[in-house]
């Protein structure tokens, strides 16, 4: 399988290479060069799988030669190994329609452990082919960081640098990742907000000095879901869910709370390989871009207020380049004219034919924080259930969304209630505990640096630490 980017100038790649670069060099996002198809006798034929060979099932067409059947195999084994529910990905029932998809057993309680313990794994195989050092620069709002922090602590060709804006991440989000204390691992407190944070990172990746891509000293890696590798892991629990409750006899819609656009592209992903979707419902919170942009066409960024889920808290989602990509005719020229439009702008018009293309799948909806509290108290009265608040503006959204009674609409549950306990509190009166497998977290040594929000103390920072590319 080939991957070619959105922007249409940079050279097309394998999965190997995909995984390691990230970012396309044109700017752009790589993507397949075409969807592999499923038949309806295939799908069938992948009911009642265990999770890691169905995933492994899913992923061959897009991993094409770059690893062979055992190899994929037993990395799907490691990863998913991890998890605390045999089932990795379990569903619940709330009542005739409404379903939940719990995504939140791995290591750090986020949705984000099922890509990324498979990344960290990935990167591990293909630098010890290649003899090759990854260094990994990434900024978190919270999730992210611990899930790529635990993916890849003490592997041996890989220094992970992980940002995170001080004071502004939960205590149990910061102690996920300053308590993992392998060498290998560099937590940074910088002074200033996500995303000053995060255009330290986007400095650094084009800065000749520093980025092998540009003639640098540093093979820089990507953790977001900018990254392929991430979105293909994520393909896997659609169909998991929609294979338990009778696909493909059956349609299934999701309803998926959204901030990058990655979570819910995988569901795009797995409709174009031929698995029925009847709808992807796209729920966001008062950060609300995605929503206006499937409404009406309107993708203009605002300012983002903070919220009680804060990984939500997003204006520009990356992964909607891929989606206006492939409903508009996969014209890499005409994409990279729209993106640096709304880069200088920062808004943009959809053009018809990506409206339409993403109408024919996709609805939207938004939740203010009494919806999302609202459906935090549903889930705890009516299910007995306790939800976290991104989870929340996903159920939110799937009881309104008027989906014919007859479908079942599965809410994707990204991450565990423990992991924001003061929201959760405060909507429903219980404050969910952490579960056993984090262990005695707020016991732990911490250990980080700060930095100020300067680009040039950081850049040395990094380049007294990592190692060079090759
Ligand atoms: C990252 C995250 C999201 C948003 O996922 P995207 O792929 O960025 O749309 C939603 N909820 C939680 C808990 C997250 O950590």
């Amino acid at each position: 399988m080939q991957y070619i980017s959105t922007r249409g100038s940079a050279p097309a790649l394998d999965f190997e290479g995909v995984t390691l670069a990230g970012l396309a060099s044109d700017g752009g996002l790589y993507v397949p060069q075409e969807w592999p198809r499923f038949t309806e006798a295939e799908i069938a034929g992948l009911a009642g799988l265990l999770y890691p060979e169905l995933a492994a099932r899913i992923m061959t067409p897009f991993v094409g030669s770059a690893l062979s059947a055992d190899e994929l195999r037993e990395l799907c084994t490691a990863a998913y190994g991890r998890f605390a529910h045999d089932a990795v990905t379990p569903l619940k029932q709330f009542d005739e329609q409404q379903w939940l998809l719990e995504l939140f057993h791995g290591p750090t309680l986020a949705f984000k452990d099922v890509a990324l313990q498979l990344l960290g794994r990935l990167f591990e195989t293909f630098l010890s082919r290649r003899e090759a050092h990854l260094t990994i620069v990434g900024a978190t709002s919270g999730d992210t960081g611990s899930a790529a922090i635990d993916a890849v602590a003490g592997r041996d060709k890989i220094d992970i640098f992980m940002l995170h804006p001080k004071g502004r991440v939960s205590d149990v989000q910061r102690r996920q990742m300053t308590t993992v204390l392998a060498p290998n691992v560099h937590n940074i407190a910088i002074d200033g907000s996500f995303d000053d944070a995060q255009a330290s990172v986007k400095r650094m990746f084009n800065d000749p000095a520093m980025a092998s891509s540009k003639g640098g000293r540093f093979r820089i890696g990507a953790v977001n879901s900018i990254n392929w590798a991430r979105l293909m892991a994520q393909v896997v629990y659609y169909f998991a869910a929609a294979l338990q409750l009778g696909a493909p006899h059956r349609k299934v819609a999701f309803s998926v709370p959204t901030g990058n656009f990655g979570d819910v592209f995988a569901g795009y992903v797995a409709a174009r390989m031929g698995l029925p979707i009847e709808r992807l419902i796209v729920a966001t919170n008062v950060n609300d871009i995605l929503h206006r942009a499937l409404a009406n066409g309107d993708y203009s960024a605002g300012t983002v207020t903070p919220t009680a889920a804060p990984s939500m808290d997003i204006q520009v989602s990356s992964n909607f380049e891929r989606l206006l990509f492939d409903c508009g005719g996969r014209d890499g020229a005409t994409m990279a004219k729209q993106m640096h439009g709304f880069e200088t702008t920062k808004a943009m018009q959809l053009t018809n034919a990506q409206r339409e293309g993403a109408a024919g799948l996709f609805t939207s909806a938004r939740a203010d924080a009494d919806d999302m509290a609202r459906a935090m108290r549903w889930a705890s009265e009516a299910a007995g259930d306790i939800i976290d608040p991104h989870t929340a503006i996903g159920l939110h959204a799937a009881r309104q969304s008027g989906i014919a009674a007859d479908i079942p609409v599965v809410t994707l549950a990204t991450a565990h209630p423990a992991k924001f306990p003061d929201a959760v509190e405060r909507a429903t009166g219980t404050r969910p505990s952490l579960p056993p497998r984090v262990g005695d977290l707020f016991a732990r040594e911490e250990r980080f640096d700060e930095l100020s929000g300067d680009y040039d103390a950081l850049a040395a920072y990094v380049a007294e630490r990592a190692t060079e590319s090759d």
